[in-house]
């Protein structure tokens, strides 16, 4: 569906000139600067022949505060307060717009005074909490109609509840006629044609109809946007434009979700569930009428109109199959009843749903099973409150026993065809794990998956399962059908713009490389230098670094790590030999599962062990007499890009786990071992820098009760962002809350061992194309490198960027899997990726390919894995 606005009609033949709605929100509204923006679009829109509706909200909190005024029912003073302080705003924007007649203005003002005043807000009745809320949309409209006349852009006011009438639905409450109302629209060519007759651009006003008896009915909070809708049906508009202060709707909350990627293009069903789902960007029930008049609806940004938007409308051609967002929904109540035998019970079902009914209470998810109903209410539909709560348990007592369990959020993966999606989202659902999920809902018409988890843990859940989402495939960001940049591409570029990879530059030294021999990794020394810079310039706290040398011992990278003040942490024999070959270099000992010989030579060659169990000092306890040792603790969880990299919680090996820490100072009391330090590293590849404040806030906590600690080592697992649009880790962000725990707990030096983090950008596995083939629609391009050289995409489902060297600046067109030379079917470098048309002979590079690439490499299959070549 394209929006297209060409072959515009004749100005002159207004009558018969399309209609385009164009809403307005809230922050689109409340400033003289987005009123110029407002006005430049509408101008833009009457010059290409459009007739123009515009459809406001009220200025931004102002709905917020009408909406204190009725609850402060009893308190005239506060009445009097907030009055005073929306009039105050309304002034302020009359003056900041320099409007001159008052008298419009002064109507709605007093109009507010006279509600504020009335008896009936002692009663807080409903027809006067519609009342009061109008007045927002009333005022704003009344502001703006003055200020496009003042502009020379000649607008009329249209009064919206004259042509939009409420019908209340089935068993709908008294709250919902009010508060929630809904209006039945379908194209009314007399009412386009009576519009048209009067003028060619008019301003309305959202959230608002009336109702058979003529009485003012709201739409709901956030309802301008549904306004715009049934005018937009009415009018059988060309487009309804709802502009708001993003560029559309995105895979997730863009607050929430930075990553969150444009949608550019939704059907109406799609959209529609992101919307029901918790997107607040468009109001759930605003898709319905324009979806029935097949009129398109787009969002766009009102401050940056130049950029695209989202596009809805019929379905999206040639679109992979994917998730296309993840929403959530805070201040979800769960009722939970119970009945013995309840499927034996014929009725029971419509029993408890009759008191629902009577209610007047709407339910969203259902879970049902031999003895339980879960049923879940939605607080944008409902009015949920304790009142109504405590009426319907008193009533649902009477057929079974009831719980409530509140308050929830509901997170929803929305895309057509989930059922199909399944198999990719192992990873979302191992997230879960540790969670209570209370509920889990698959909608039946295969659009949406939903899990509902206590409220408290999901904002800090769904920036992961987005995450998640995209590194198991299963929101295909890479389908330009569908997925525009990030949000934080759009808005953050410049700031978080990742500088070009080191390899860019270097393309011709690759290529001559590439052309001794493939394959090979290649590493860029002045990567690792400045990553390694960077980290003890931004994290200054930190008293010792050591470089966890598994990660990539090359000798040389060894070198320009050791000389830029290191240490090396080594887990084997093999390691601390080829470290001690590095001059100066301290080294730390951590192996794990070892065998017993290990730890009496490490101690003699004066190394620091670590142990993380209890098995050495329980065992052999005298073999450690007298020494000091490190002792790594497990705090509970792990952390991690995949199940594989998490070193935390009892399904991992590592650590003792702190049940066991008591008998652990025990043994080391009886066989005279002291405690010099505690260690913990919980999983690789984190991102988010609370996650080492928190490990270094528990082991303090924990070494204050153990006198001879003196050192805490934080660990590694600092995350390197796998795509250019991940946001990489906030080093300054990391540096001052580690600063701010150390100030806490002077007493005790910080060690940290990062690994990968100082390699991974490094390096690069360069590779030469043997042959392509077809299979169906699956395109594969062969290459000589596989998983014998780079096991990270099999082992981890690791995202490796991976390019055609020799065709780098031109257009990547084509779908393709990209795989190695090995006889395993999970030999696998990059599935689904773009490249340009991509021949036998060309060389492929695979990028962030420094860590845990050469170091894990093996001889399967008897094939040399490739070599190493430092740049
Ligand atoms: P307006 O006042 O213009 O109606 P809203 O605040 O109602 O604007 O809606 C826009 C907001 O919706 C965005 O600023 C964003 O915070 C929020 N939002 C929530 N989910 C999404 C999503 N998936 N895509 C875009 N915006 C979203
Ligand atoms: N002003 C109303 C609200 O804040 C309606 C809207 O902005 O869509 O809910
Ligand atoms: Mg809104």
């Amino acid at each position: 569906m394209a929006v297209s606005l060409a072959g515009s009609p004749s100005m002159s033949n207004s009558t018969a000139a399309p209609w385009i709605v164009l809403k307005f929100g809230g922050t689109s509204v409340s400033t003289r600067a987005r009123w110029d923006k407002i006005a430049a679009i509408a101008r833009g829109r009457r010059t290409q022949g459009r007739q123009v509706l515009i459809v406001v909200s009220a200025l931004s909190g102002i709905t917020d505060q009408l909406k204190a005024l009725g609850d402060a029912q009893a308190d005239a003073a506060r009445r009097a307060e907030i009055r005073d302080q929306i009039r105050a705003r309304h002034e302020a924007m009359f003056a900041e717009l320099e409007l001159v007649d008052r008298a419009p203005l002064q109507y709605w003002l007093e109009r507010l005074d006279a509600l504020v005043a009335n008896v009936r807000a002692d009663a807080g009745g409903l027809p006067w909490q519609a009342e009061v809320l109008a007045l927002g949309e009333q005022l704003s409209s009344t502001l703006g109609v003055a200020y496009l006349n003042r502009l020379d852009l000649p607008a009329h006011w249209l009064d919206a509840r004259q042509h939009l009438l409420a019908q209340p639905m089935p068993n709908q409450n008294a709250w919902g006629r009010y508060l929630s109302a809904s209006v039945p629209t379908a194209p009314d060519a007399a009412f386009a044609q009576g519009l048209a007759a009067r003028g060619t651009l008019f301003i309305t006003q959202g959230f608002m109809a009336r109702n058979a008896a003529g009485e003012t009915v709201i739409l709901g909070r956030g309802g301008s946007d549904t306004s715009a809708s049934y005018f937009g049906a009415l009018l059988k508009a060309e487009v309804v434009e709802i502009w708001t202060d993003v560029a559309g709707m995105f895979s997730a909350n863009p607050r929430q979700v930075p990553n969150a990627r444009l949608l550019a293009r939704l059907d109406y069903e799609e959209a529609q569930e992101i919307a029901t789902t918790g997107a607040k960007v468009l109001h759930p029930r605003c898709i319905n009428p324009v979806r029935e008049a097949r009129v398109p609806l787009a969002i766009r940004d009102t401050n940056f109109p130049d950029l695209a938007g989202t596009e809805i409308g019929g379905a999206v051609p040639d679109a992979a199959r994917s998730v296309k967002a993840i929403s959530s929904r805070a201040g979800i109540t769960l009722i939970a009843m119970e009945s013995i035998g309840m499927w034996q019970q014929v009725g029971f079902l419509a029993d408890v749903f009759e008191h629902f009914k009577r209610h007047g209470l709407s339910i969203d998810l259902v879970g049902t099973s031999e003895t339980n109903v879960t049923v879940s209410l939605d607080p944008t539909e409902n009015l949920v409150n304790s009142d109504v709560l405590s009426t319907l348990c008193a009533d649902l007592v009477k057929v079974c026993r009831v719980k409530v369990i509140a308050p929830c959020a509901a997170i929803t993966l929305v895309g057509r065809g989930m059922r199909s999606l399944l198999h990719k989202l192992s990873g979302v659902l191992a997230e879960f794990g540790p969670q209570r999920v209370h509920l889990i809902s698959q909608s039946s018409n295969n659009l949406n998956l939903t899990f509902v988890v206590d409220e408290a843990i999901a904002a800090d859940m769904v920036p992961t399962l987005h995450a998640l989402l995209i590194r198991a495939e299963a929101m295909r960001v890479e389908d330009r059908a569908i997925f525009g940049p990030s949000w934080r591409e759009l808005y953050q570029s410049g700031q978080a713009e990742p500088a070009a990879p080191w390899w860019r530059a270097r393309r011709a030294d690759l290529m001559r490389l590439a052309r001794e021999a493939t394959p090979r990794y290649v590493y860029d020394l002045a990567t690792v230098r400045a990553r390694a810079q960077a980290l003890k310039r931004d994290v200054a706290c930190v008293d010792r670094w050591f470089y966890a040398i598994k990660a990539n011992a090359h000798p040389v990278l060894l070198r320009e790590i050791a000389a830029l003040g290191f240490g090396l942490e080594c887990v084997s024999p093999g390691e601390w030999e080829r470290a001690a070959g590095i001059a100066g270099a301290a080294l730390l000992f951590t192996p794990n599962f070892a065998p017993r010989k290990e730890y009496g030579d490490a101690l003699v060659r004066k190394i620091p062990v670590t142990l993380d169990n209890l098995h050495p000092l329980a065992q052999w306890g005298a073999d450690f007499s007298g020494h000091e040792i490190f002792l790594r603790l497990d705090l509970g969880t792990g952390r991690g890009h995949h199940d594989k990299v998490k070193t935390g919680g009892a399904k991992s090996k590592f650590g003792l786990a702190l049940d066991e820490l008591p008998e652990f100072l025990r043994l080391a009391a009886l066989h005279d071992v002291r405690i010099a330090g505690l260690h913990a590293h919980l999983g690789s590849g984190i991102l988010d820098v609370a996650h080492w404040k928190d490990v270094y806030v528990q082991l303090a906590s924990i070494a204050e009760k153990i006198p001879s600690v003196h050192v805490l080592n934080i660990g590694g697992g600092l995350g390197v962002p796998a795509r250019a649009d991940e946001a990489p880790l906030d080093r300054v962000a990391l540096g001052a809350a580690l600063a701010e725990v150390k100030s806490a707990y002077p007493q005790f030096e910080l060690w940290a061992e990062p690994g990968r983090y100082l390699v991974a950008d490094a390096g690069v596995l360069l590779a030469r194309v043997t042959q392509t083939k077809r299979k169906g629609e699956v395109r594969y391009v062969g290459c000589d490198a596989g998983m014998n050289s780079l096991i990270r995409p099999a082992l981890y489902e690791a995202w490796h960027e991976i390019v055609n060297l020799a065709r780098l600046d031109e257009a990547a067109t084509e779908l393709v899997q990209i795989v190695g030379p090995i006889c395993e079917s999970g030999d696998v470098l990059g599935s689904n990726r773009r490249l340009p048309p991509t021949g036998e002979g060309d060389v492929l590079l695979i990028a962030q390919a420094g860590a845990y690439g050469a170091a894990m490499a093996s001889h399967y299959n008897l094939r040399e894995p490739a070599a190493e070549v430092v740049l």
